[in-house]
């Protein structure tokens, strides 16, 4: 039964496979998604975003049971090996299927969330082998770059139904229940140049590296420190024994990137030495504190004289402003402190000609949260003479402790895998924060198969998971029809 559940999954995979889907260059996938739903004669819309939509009448019986909604993303972040050569608008994903595991020969996999989307089509063209009330098949386009999709779906589509099942959780044995909030929050400052003073002899720069990054919704409480954090420390230090006129300065990736090396160069009347000692002392007293980042290197050379430096006023309002931001775990969820609830990401610092820019992304698993990180910012820019604009932000996805649908989910899942689900709210984003912002009264559930590594070459997902959960939605979906609406 197992067997011929993972091989149908498998089946309907490899076609997703075959066809490019980076995030932005969807129309592809969903026309063959569209086709899929008119084949088999149901009624489908792709909207102008070219989400997909489809309604799939109720077993005999069944029409008065809840409206239920299973929804997917359908684009996958593309990205090979090194040397691999992969071209994402044209070229298919190669399977590996092993014992375990299924691979991609060099590239990611898009397990994230064609699995998803592979399930529910094998669900659909398998109904009559399970009772269901009327369901609604959402497979959303670009998940992956700002949840463009789920953003721009007309909420006409969410307001009927009664229950949501989001399959675009990476790890079987979760349920998840809450997800965070996000703004994309962007400050800048005109800077003024000077020549350097002839009392500034020494020219230096420092290079911070060797620090692990990674995502900052995933990874923000696992110790990793910011780079950008460490450089405004070392200015500080210098600051205390001598004086510091700033030529360069950047670091960070993006905004949801932990940043793991930043530089900066500077005209300065120390000489190098005592800013190598300073480096090695800062360095070593970090290491001492944060047992994860070993790796942290911090180099001091000497550069060739700069031709102009930031004018001191506008070193101070930036050294000062990058020490008043928060960056890094801001709060614990009360209930269970293993979950993050807040938490900010300074993520780049860049400057550009005259103007500073700094990136920052906080998220909170309460719409209040974000705003009180905004009046954060907002106070600090003002104080330090910033401007910034605030992105307008991804709500986020409140955990409805009361909810029906966790209740019959908990119960299913402990039925038929005879342990209990771990029930988790996210600290990443999830595209279910929009549905619940268009419709609040939709109760929502997400739960996938385990994919590992996701993003990267290296993902894979275990196969193992796949069949137990279909038989997880289709026992959800068989335990809703018996509920009169
Ligand atoms: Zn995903």
């Amino acid at each position: 039964m197992s067997e011929k559940i993972l091989d149908g999954v498998l089946e309907k995979f490899a076609k997703l496979a075959a066809i490019p889907r980076p995030s932005g260059h969807e129309e592809q996938v969903s026309n063959f998604l569209k086709n899929f739903f008119e084949e088999h004669g149901f009624e489908v819309v792709q909207d102008d975003s070219k989400n997909i939509i489809a309604e799939i009448p109720a077993s005999i019986g069944k029409e008065n049971a809840p409206l239920t909604i299973l929804q997917a993303h359908m684009d996958m972040v593309c990205v090979a090996a090194e040397g691999y050569e992969y071209n994402p608008t044209r070229d298919p994903i190669k399977l590996i299927r092993g014992e375990k595991f299924l691979e991609a020969e060099g590239t990611s996999l898009g397990a994230d969330d064609g699995i998803g989307i592979a399930e529910i089509l094998y669900l659909v063209e398998n109904r009559e082998k399970f009772s269901h009330g009327r369901l609604r098949i959402i497979f959303t386009v670009n998940e992956e770059q700002g949840m463009v999709g789920a953003m721009n779906l007309d909420e006409k589509f969410l307001a009927a139904a009664d229950f949501l099942i989001n399959c675009d959780s990476e790890r079987f044995g979760e349920l998840v229940v809450g997800c965070a909030g996000t703004v994309h929050a962007t400050l800048w400052r005109e800077l003024h140049y000077v020549r350097p003073d002839t009392k500034l002899p020494y020219s230096l720069e420092i290079k911070i590296g060797g620090l692990r990054g990674g995502h900052s919704g995933e990874e923000i409480a696992s110790g990793r420190i910011n780079a950008i954090k460490i450089a405004a420390q070392i200015m500080r230090q210098i600051t205390l024994r001598g004086k510091i006129r700033l030529a360069t300065f950047s670091g960070g990736k993006a905004f949801n990137v932990i940043p793991d090396s930043a530089e900066f160069t500077f005209a300065t009347d120390l000489k190098a030495p005592v800013v190598e000692k300073i480096c090695a002392e800062l360095e070593s007293r970090l290491k001492k504190i944060y047992s994860t980042e070993l790796n942290l290197k911090i180099e001091v050379k000497i550069v060739s004289r700069p031709d102009k430096v930031l004018h001191v006023k506008d070193y101070d309002a930036l050294s000062n402003f990058i020490t008043l931001i928060h960056s890094g775990v801001y709060l614990l969820s009360p209930e269970d402190p293993t979950q993050v609830i807040a938490s900010a990401n300074l993520g780049v610092v860049r400057i550009d000609g005259d103007i500073i820019e700094l990136k920052i992304l906080p998220r909170g698993n309460d719409d209040a949260l974000i705003d009180e990180f905004i009046e954060g910012f907002d106070q600090a820019a003002r104080l330090c003479a910033f401007e910034r604009k605030f992105s307008p932000p991804t709500p986020a996805w409140i955990f409805n402790p009361d909810s029906k649908l966790l209740e019959l989910a908990e119960e299913i899942f402990t039925e038929q895998n005879g342990y209990a689900p771990a029930i988790k709210t996210t600290h990443t984003g999830l595209e279910t924060s929009f549905f619940a912002k268009k419709n609040p009264a939709l109760e929502i559930i997400s739960i996938g198969t385990t994919n590992e590594n996701i993003h990267s070459p290296n993902e894979r997902l275990h196969l193992d998971t796949v069949a137990p959960h279909v038989k997880f939605i289709a026992g959800m979906l068989e335990k809703i029809s018996a509920i009169e609406s």
